[in-house]
């Protein structure tokens, strides 16, 4: 069997998949979140070390370590770690992905002018959401780390860095090439440290770890005695475009959340991403090259039906949105542009907020809960727009169970939306990497789809996209 450490934002999780696919033990453990000031988000990776480490000894106390061919790592990305070299005892609180305390330094950067060669080198954008200016505040924040760091007494690393440190005693200090193109300091080309980055996020290259593909030799760690080898590290995006299957070029999936996250493989060949959107990599396989993909999030997306729930209070549950949906036929001319933090691709106006309009005396709540499923469906169809289109569209998260959603999604794009049986993607897809290191294979089987076709005719469906975009229009 392969065991996944699925390590998110909020839990950390260890699943124990058997050759079949099926899940033979879960465990799941949330962590303290820490927001010591507005806009600041931190964790304490002893507490995430703390939290998967029990996940782990709890799976292996249920299924056992004797027949764990190999162990797979999944993480949230982006998210900064400093550690002492000889102690691994964390130096600092770690910078979440969310944390914007980097804003200032953002807009300095970008006032300078490095944002054009920044985003032709990494695909990313000048934001306070990626490692590079993350470290740099650490570096210039903690007393005398930047010493330490010179010294090569210090180490930086995503989660998974420290995740891997931990598990194999200090030995290893590397990550898979997936959690280094979200840092801003790797060249999405060579997959390699940059000097010029580094040198402009004031990072020294030795508390750096080695990058490896995602499939590489990441050591080993001991589970009830035994040594098994780590053979798989992924992002969590990254695992779930894995675990869904999108290896062809144009083959996209979409996760809806709190917020969603589309990526779109692009194949082998670097590209240029249209505006707002990011080129990141999908996955480097060991002798086989990088396959790349595009990325786009929607910021609101189920937090959308969320805000419905407990902001209006007109929902009991987030899971009430379809019924109460489904209760009317159309959302009666409202249109919802849930712009509650700005808008992202492809407009890209982090100012703009909120607007309902289109109310007439009689709008009940129904039509507003139909609106605010319309918008993640339109929202999403922008992003895929944006990214020059697509012919299916794999789809997974919570709100995902969502049919209605997932069927107003083919509609406004006109493509098939599948939704697979398994909502483990992330888990699965940097399992089924770790077991194809090792020269296994999960079966897939279980993934057989539910298939939602688009049955609006184009011109009904470019009708509901102009509505939206008038929408969008009066709201920036
Ligand atoms: P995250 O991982 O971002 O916390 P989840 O994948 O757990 O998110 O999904 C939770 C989000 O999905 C919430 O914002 C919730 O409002 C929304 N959601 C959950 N179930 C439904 C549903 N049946 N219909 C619409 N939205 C839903």
């Amino acid at each position: 069997m392969i065991l996944a450490l699925d390590e998110g934002t909020t839990s950390a999780r260890t699943l124990a998949f058997a050759p079949d696919g099926r899940v033979l033990a879960l465990s799941q453990e949330e962590f303290p979140q820490s927001y010591p000031q507005p806009g600041w988000v931190e964790h304490d990776a002893e507490e995430i070390w703390a939290a998967q480490k029990r996940t782990l000894d709890f799976v292996v106390g249920q299924v056992g370590a004797g027949s764990v061919a190999a162990i797979g790592i999944t993480n949230q990305r982006e998210t900064v770690v400093v550690w002492d070299a000889k102690t691994g005892r964390p130096l600092a609180p770690a910078i979440v992905w969310q944390c914007r305390r980097t804003s200032a330094l953002c807009r300095q950067l970008r006032d300078e002018g490095v944002e054009p060669w920044v985003r032709e080198r990494t695909g990313l954008l000048l934001d306070p959401y990626f490692s590079g200016t993350k470290m740099r505040w650490l570096l210039e924040n903690i007393p005398g780390l930047r010493e330490k760091a010179r010294r090569g007494e210090a180490r930086f690393g995503t989660v998974d860095s420290f995740l891997l440190w931990r598990l194999t005693g200090g030995r290893v200090h590397a990550t898979d090439a997936t959690n280094a193109s979200r840092t801003q300091l790797m060249d999405l080309k060579t997959r390699q440290w940059d000097d010029e980055l580094l040198s402009l996020f004031g990072v020294p290259r030795e508390s750096l770890p080695l990058i490896l593909p995602s499939d590489g030799d990441f050591g080993t760690t001991i589970l009830a005695g035994r040594e098994v080898p780590i053979r798989a590290v992924l992002g969590d995006q990254q695992a779930a475009l894995y675990g869904q299957g999108c290896f062809s070029p144009q083959m996209a999936k979409n996760t809806y959340g709190t917020g969603c996250f589309l990526l779109k493989n692009v194949g082998e060949n670097l590209p240029t991403p249209p505006d707002g959107l990011l080129a990141t990599l999908a996955w480097e396989k060991s002798g086989q090259g990088p396959i790349y993909a595009l990325e786009g999030a929607v910021f609101v997306a189920g937090a959308a039906v969320q805000w419905l729930r407990d902001g209006l209070g007109i929902l009991e549950s987030a899971g009430e949105s379809e019924a109460l949906a489904r209760s009317v036929s159309d959302t009666g001319g409202v249109s919802f542009v849930p712009a509650f933090t700005g808008l992202g691709a492809p407009y890209w106006n982090p100012d703009v907020r909120g607007l309902i309009c289109g109310l007439t005396r009689g709008t009940t709540r129904a039509h507003l809960v139909r609106a605010a499923l319309e918008a993640i469906a339109h929202q999403s169809a922008d992003l895929v727009e944006a990214m020059g289109g697509i012919a299916r569209l794999r789809v997974d998260g919570g709100a995902a169970n969502n049919d209605l959603l997932l069927q107003l999604q083919a509609d406004f794009l006109g493509v098939p939306v599948e939704r697979t049986a398994t909502t483990e993607l992330t888990a699965w897809g940097v399992a089924r990497l770790a077991a194809e290191a090792v020269g296994l294979t999960i079966d897939a089987q279980q993934l057989a789809p539910t298939v939602f076709s688009p049955t609006l005719e184009a011109s009904a469906r470019q009708q509901a996209r102009i509505a939206w975009h008038d929408a969008v229009q009066r709201a920036l």
